[in-house]
C-alpha cells in the first residue's frame, strides 16, 4: 500500500498542483459525503444512479485518503494495522 499512497500523491501533485493539509481534509470530508450520500439515497430508495456510485465513491474515500497519509508522511498499512490490533485487544460490550 506504501507504493500506491507513493504513486497516488505524485499523480495528483504533478496533475493538480501543490494541496495544503487543510485542503486535503476537506477532501476526505468532501468524499465522506459523497459515499453517506450513496447509503441515504439507497435507505431512502431514491435516485438509483447515485445509490450504484458507492464502490466509486468509497474508493475515492480511499484514493484521497492514501494521498492525504502519503502526503502528511504516515504509512497508512502500518498504522491501520497497528490500530486493528489496539481495537482486537479491548472489551466491547453490547446492548442485547
Ligand atoms: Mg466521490
Amino acid at each position: 500500500m506504501k507504493d500506491t499512497q507513493r504513486e497516488i500523491l505524485e499523480w495528483v501533485e504533478r496533475t493538480f498542483g501543490p494541496v495544503t493539509t487543510s485542503e486535503r481534509a476537506l477532501m476526505l470530508a468532501e468524499e465522506t459525503g459523497e459515499v453517506c450520500r450513496c447509503v441515504v439515497k439507497t435507505q431512502q430508495g431514491v435516485r438509483p444512479s447515485t445509490r450504484s456510485n458507492l464502490p466509486d465513491e468509497l474508493a475515492d474515500v480511499g484514493i484521497v485518503l492514501l494521498c492525504f497519509a502519503e502526503y502528511v508522511g504516515i504509512d497508512l498499512e502500518t498504522e491501520i494495522k497497528r490500530r486493528f490490533e489496539e481495537a482486537q485487544q479491548r472489551e466491547y460490550e453490547r446492548d442485547e
